[in-house]
């Protein structure tokens, strides 16, 4: 690959950092100097910028953040995933008036999710900023509740247009005190049929209020609306050159953030690799990703900014040397590069743009050696996969994911070749008498015991893979995969396109096929279908995070706001923490007891069976077995399944 074909394009009016086109290394220089506290945040803003974790701004903060402080109108060309909302909600904050309880910034989105997801981001970053409120409105909540919220004061709402004009002409939303609009996803808001609403709510805000629009593409009327509305905007739009990768092989795997660990693993254990860096966005995720790949047997280690020259040094020497095989790291920590035996790039996260995908690809296949780098993208981030294949012009493939059986098949080979290798290398006689004796002992054909030798030997690591297949493979039964189902976890379906067979299954009906010597509890998650979550949302998220067999999710109660499920009455604590803090459609499920017993969820009053083990594995114990049974969390490499 040629990193020098790679230059920037900027738009007229840009930061001091971008005015001209660079060459790589100077441009790395330059974007690696920027750093949050050189852009002019209010120490608050800054602060909390610090806890989330962020290290350097992206392309698009770097640009937007300074115009937006000075006041500026801001034409954003941008889309999901380049950190767009901190370069819009970060300014914004720092120009809030705490005293003033009326809404002061206005941010418009094209979906409720967005609405909420937007809202969220605008908490996040506002963590330091005491007595903060931010409201997302949205067509389908109760309006008075809405109504309560206003009431109570808010600083910023975030909202789709058709609730945002209906509060307006109702005279509930209190505009007089707004400095800021912020038009998110404007092509889709188009694309959407909300213009319209778009044009009419820009037209009832004061002339002189600030407007920054933020839009993927630039079709003719959003362009319409920027002559109209914008005032001197300064453009922001990266644009890199292509360059090429021929030597590289560029895969994507369409997955959802809770899936992301799963996938990786199977990934792990499935590819040969010699070296390999994985890439993400916070310094935190590569010391988190680094520790859960250490408990799973790899040589694995962060590499991030906090680390001090030394450090860094050290770490890619032993990636060099082979002490260490897998890098998890952060974009800047990990410019430049240089590592041979770096056979895979895996992008865990997605980068912010097309430049940082082609860098982050280039350190795969260097001194002409062939690579692979592998994407993952949520199913709502395919538009940048869309942008990074044409700006590059290359095709990058869909990762064709293995079914459960081949790798079953896959996982039974390397145990004969292990069993081989015994055979051939090891002292056996002992075991050999041993096995022989408990065959006579218990009368039992040889085989039978070599049987049973081999499931104790494969229980830390499952060779056969059961329950559903991984996300990405194109199987009849798979429910969550790309090519199909997948697809309905997408953005279509949350704009209430919605196949009939989801709304038609608001409730998982009664089970048949749980297991019944499980005792099951009813609780309350803080999702429901106002929140668009589905029965097949929850079952996913359930058994991914608690790493629970879907055979152990009972019935489903789906209410507005939050929903009903059954689970097994003994979860172990760090099971039932996991899945508080887990997220469905953007909510947390805060899982808790259902305190009214799970009333109307069909309640499950059979007695428990009586357990093959005499009732020994009550409690912690006797879910953890059942698990085990099943789909167990295994302590070493690839036994996840
Ligand atoms: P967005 O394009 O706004 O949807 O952001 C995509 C993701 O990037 C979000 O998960 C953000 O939390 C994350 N993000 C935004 N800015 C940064 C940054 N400067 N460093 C690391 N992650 C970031």
């Amino acid at each position: 690959m040629s990193d020098n074909g790679l230059t920037r394009e900027v738009g007229v009016d840009v930061s001091k950092t971008m005015t001209e086109k660079v060459t790589p290394q100077l441009e790395a220089a330059a974007v690696a100097e920027l750093k949050f506290a050189d852009l002019g945040l209010s120490p608050a803003v800054l602060d909390a910028v610090t806890s989330v974790g962020y290290e350097t701004p992206s392309p698009i903060q770097a640009e937007c953040i300074p115009h937006i402080l000075n006041g500026d109108d801001v034409l954003g060309i941008a889309q999901t995933g380049t950190g767009k909302t901190a370069a819009f909600a970060l300014p914004a904050l720092c120009k809030l008036d705490a005293k003033i309880n009326s809404p002061q910034v206005l941010v418009l989105t094209p979906t409720r999710e967005l609405a909420i997801q937007v809202a969220e981001a605008f908490t996040t970053y506002a963590e330091k900023l005491k007595g903060f409120h931010v409201l997302p409105i949205y067509g389908g909540q109760d309006f008075r509740t809405q109504l309560r919220s206003l009431k109570r004061g808010v600083h910023v709402v975030v909202g789709t247009p058709g609730r945002v004009m209906d509060h307006m002409r109702r005279e509930t939303l209190d505009l007089s005190n707004l400095k800021m609009v912020i038009l998110d996803e404007a092509d889709e808001m188009l694309r959407m049929g909300f213009i319209d609403d778009v044009e009419w709510i820009m037209e009832s805000v004061a002339k002189n209020t600030q407007i920054a629009l933020f839009s993927a593409t630039m079709p003719a009327q959003i362009l319409k609306v920027t002559k109209n509305y914008l005032k001197n905007p300064k453009e922001v739009r990266i644009k890199p050159k292509t360059a090429s990768h021929s030597n590289i092989t560029q895969q994507y795997w369409i997955v959802n953030n809770n899936q992301k660990l799963d996938v990786l693993t199977r990934i792990l254990e499935l590819i040969q690799f010699e070296g390999m860096i994985i890439f993400v966005k916070t310094r935190q995720s590569t010391g988190e990703l680094a520790d859960k790949l250490s408990a799973r047997g790899y040589a694995a280690a962060a590499l991030n900014g906090d680390m001090n020259q030394s450090h860094r040094e050290q770490c890619i020497e032993s990636l060099k040397s082979g002490r260490l095989d897998i890098i998890i790291a952060t974009d800047v920590a990990a410019r430049g590069i240089d590592v041979e035996r770096v056979t895979h790039v895996i992008n865990y996260d997605l980068p912010y743009d097309v430049e940082s995908y082609v860098h982050r690809v280039g350190r795969t296949g260097r001194a002409g050696r062939k690579g692979n780098a592998i994407l993952f993208a949520a199913p709502r981030e395919r538009r940048l996969l869309k942008t990074i294949e044409r700006e590059t012009k290359q095709t990058i493939l869909p990762y064709e994911a293995p079914s459960n059986e081949e790798v079953t098949q896959l996982r039974v080979s390397s145990f004969k070749e292990k069993v081989a290798d015994a055979l051939g290398s090891q002292e056996l006689e002992f075991f050999n008498k041993l096995a022989a004796e408990f065959a006579a002992e218990h009368n039992m054909e040889i085989a039978e015991v070599a049987g049973a030798l081999a499931f104790l030997a494969q229980q830390e690591a499952p060779l056969q893979v059961k329950g559903r297949s991984m996300p990405g493979h194109n199987n009849a039964d798979d429910r969550s995969g790309d090519r199909g189902g997948r697809e309905r976890n997408g953005r279509d379906r949350d704009r209430g396109e919605r196949g009939g067979r989801d709304r038609d299954r608001s409730e998982r009906g009664p089970r048949t096929d749980r297991d019944p010597g499980v005792k099951m509890q009813a609780y309350r998650i803080e999702v429901g279908r106002e929140h668009g979550a589905t029965p097949r949302d929850i079952v996913g998220a359930i058994a991914n995070e608690a790493n629970l067999s879907s055979k152990f999710i009972g019935n489903i109660k789906l209410m507005p706001n939050f929903s009903v499920v059954e689970l097994p009455a003994d979860m172990p604590t760090e099971v039932q923490q996991q899945l508080k803090q887990t997220r469905i459609r953007n909510q947390q499920l805060d899982l808790k007891v259902d305190p009214r017993g799970g009333e109307g969820v069909g309640r499950d009053d059979r007695p428990a069976r009586p357990r093959r083990d005499g009732g020994r594995g009550r409690g912690g114990e006797g879910h953890r077995g059942q698990r085990d049974g099943g789909r167990s969390r295994p302590s070493n490499r690839g036994s996840r399944d």
